[in-house]
């Protein structure tokens, strides 16, 4: 398990019902598992004094983000729906940075992108770490290919040490992408554990 310190935070990506359930809209497998080892380290981040902050994705009914409407996805994490909501059995110690709310694609915790113009806006995550005078990062949840990826690279360009500790992970593209993304992961600096 990482270590945990007053000058770490562990963000949590995305423990979402669409991703987390079986019945989720974009359902990663192994999603049902990865909640009771991001629980353990949520234990032991506030044990050790640990910010613990969460991502939520958060999207209107339509939006370029979604296959309908061109973009990629199948509908998932509608705001106000079942889906949206954090899993039930996520322990919640901290708070939720929403992203993807007006129609941007929202992958890392860090910023949304608009899918049309291509433009990125912060969200307040780097703010609330570094008002905390946070140092390094556990980046725990899901999609590990996507949104964790993102989140991660983009706590690493923003100057934090960074651990992904794969337990705590699944990737939508499933268990044969686990080596390309460790290895991206690696090659950009992180710790993968
Ligand atoms: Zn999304």
């Amino acid at each position: 398990m990482p270590s945990y310190a007053p000058d770490v935070a562990l963000v949590v990506v995305d423990v979402q019902n669409d991703f987390a359930d079986p019945a989720g809209g974009l359902y990663v497998e192994g999603g049902e598992q990865v909640v009771d080892a991001v629980n353990a380290e949520i234990g032991a981040a506030t044990a050790a004094g640990s910010f613990v902050v969460y991502t939520q994705d958060s999207h209107p009914p339509q939006t370029p983000h979604f296959a309908a409407q061109g973009g990629v996805w199948p509908v998932h994490c509608v705001a106000g729906t079942w889906g949206a909501e954090l899993h039930p059995r996520l322990r919640v110690e901290g708070p939720v940075v929403r992203k993807g709310i007006d129609g941007s694609d929202g992958y890392s915790g860090f910023s949304v992108r608009d899918p049309v113009s291509g433009e990125r806006e912060a969200t307040s995550l780097a703010s609330q770490l570094s008002t905390r005078g946070i140092k390094r990062l556990v980046v725990v949840g899901l999609a590990g290919d996507v949104c964790v990826k993102e989140t991660a690279l983009d706590g690493m360009r923003l100057g934090y040490e960074v651990e992904v500790p794969l337990t705590t992970t699944a990737m939508v593209a499933g268990p044969d992408v686990v080596g390309p993304v460790s290895e991206e992961l690696r090659e950009a600096g992180a710790t993968v554990t």
